[in-house]
């Protein structure tokens, strides 16, 4: 069944409106997604009737609170199709998720002289957590590198693994290049060594279905806000053993069993990674956002999504003098790409001034733009609700954008 893109739209209001007097077009969904009513509604309903702190209090609206963010937890559990609910600890984001993981893994299990491997193509929020964890612990960081299409280095890759290895670390899709990473491949080499390996789903999660259980991967994380939920809230997936054997990241309510001056002892997964009062507004808008994926379809979404993409890299090859960054056969709907030697900022600030919201610069993973030996690029991120109609403007305003600096 195909989408109802102007149906969609309607549940989008940011989308209907107009700057410099110009509809606006968002191409920014990579940075982060607009929110439908759906999921506004679900704060407002949570504000309007549920809010309360959760866990442990005997009244009423205290259990009603409590019971819908374990129902959200279980719906999420569901999504992504973990074992068991133990595996979901919600978090700020994907951020949040990855430093915990890169700080409690490398506390227990990384010594002097072991090795991480990551990847050259890493948001630095994927990077800088392995990099410190790795220079506090003595341990060396390895890092893959890509072809001149923007791929995974894979038997570069491959030669990094030896009996030093404690972790493979890498992004699902490439925030800059779009690349979709051979994650189930990654997987299957690393557990042959009885290597874990951690996804960041950053950019994965609302583009592609994601089955935890038949990746096989041990961690998997991501942000609400790219997924049409709001900020502030995310998930870590975990393999229960692994979760089960990390020290907890954070200390304080929640996360205890029981405190004694001398010593604490911990609460069960997931709660021993909760500490504190989590972000039940955000769980509430992050459970309607995955009903709201659910009743759209990952696959129709994805297909659409790289209908556009498709569509948008074949007008943009015509203009002239154009460099596209990331042109794997497997990508997410996104384009990175530079005109002539414009400087990205003197593009993005032309194309802006059209109506359009694409992103420029190094987009958070420095070591890949140093890597391609360049500024930055301009970035255009592609949602379901965008159009073919949005993608012929974007092409006019590159088309402008040569015109004006030629
Ligand atoms: N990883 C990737 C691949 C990303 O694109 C982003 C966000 N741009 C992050 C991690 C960090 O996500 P957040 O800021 O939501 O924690």
């Amino acid at each position: 069944m195909s989408l109802d893109i102007q149906k969609i739209r309607e549940d989008f209001p940011i989308l209907k409106q107009q700057i410099y007097k110009r509809p606006l077009i968002y191409f920014d969904n990579a940075a982060s997604t607009q929110k439908p009513l759906q999921v506004i509604d679900a704060i407002r309903h949570y504000y309007e009737s549920d809010n309360c702190n959760i866990h442990r209090g005997v009244h009423y609206l205290s259990v009603k609170a409590t019971e819908a963010y374990e129902e959200a937890r279980r719906e999420i559990r569901h999504f992504i199709n973990a074992k068991s609910t133990h595996e979901i600890i919600f978090t700020k984001g994907t951020t949040e998720s990855l430093n915990l993981v890169a700080s409690s893994f490398g506390k227990k299990f990384v010594r002097s002289g072991d090795e991480v491997i990551t990847t050259i193509m890493e948001h630095h929020s994927n990077f800088v957590p392995w990099q410190q964890m790795c220079l506090e612990r003595e341990a060396r960081l390895r890092v893959a590198g890509i072809d001149d299409q923007g791929r995974l280095n894979m038997e570069e890759l491959e030669g990094m693994i030896n009996e030093k290895t404690r972790m493979i670390a890498l992004t699902h899709v490439s925030n800059v290049l779009g690349t979709i990473n051979p994650v189930s491949e990654i997987i299957a080499l690393a557990h042959r060594h009885d290597i874990p390996v951690l996804i960041d789903g950053a950019q994965g999660i609302s583009h592609l279905p994601i089955d935890v259980q038949e990746l096989d991967c041990d961690f998997y994380c991501f942000s609400g806000h790219k997924m049409y939920a709001p900020m502030g809230i995310g998930v870590l997936y975990g393999k229960e053993h692994w979760l089960d054997a990390l020290p907890p990241y954070q200390m304080g309510g929640e996360m205890i069993r029981e405190v004694f001056v001398d010593r604490t002892t911990f609460n069960d997964l997931p709660f021993k990674f909760e500490a504190g009062t989590p972000n039940v507004e955000g769980v509430a808008g992050l459970r309607s956002a995955v009903k709201y994926l659910q009743d759209l379809g990952m696959e129709e979404i994805a297909d659409y999504e790289n209908s556009l993409l498709q569509y948008a890299t074949a007008k943009l090859a015509l203009v002239k003098g154009i460099r596209i960054y990331g042109t794997s056969s497997q990508k997410a709907s996104l384009i990175s790409f530079l005109i002539g030697n414009i400087h990205p900022y003197d593009a993005g600030m032309v194309i802006d001034k059209m109506g359009i919201a694409v992103r420029t610069g190094h987009h958070c993973a420095q070591p890949l733009i140093d890597y391609l030996k360049i500024a930055g690029t301009i970035r255009a991120s592609f949602a379901f609700y965008n159009t073919i109609e949005e993608i012929d403007e974007l092409v006019k305003a590159v088309h402008r954008v040569r015109e004006m600096f030629a």
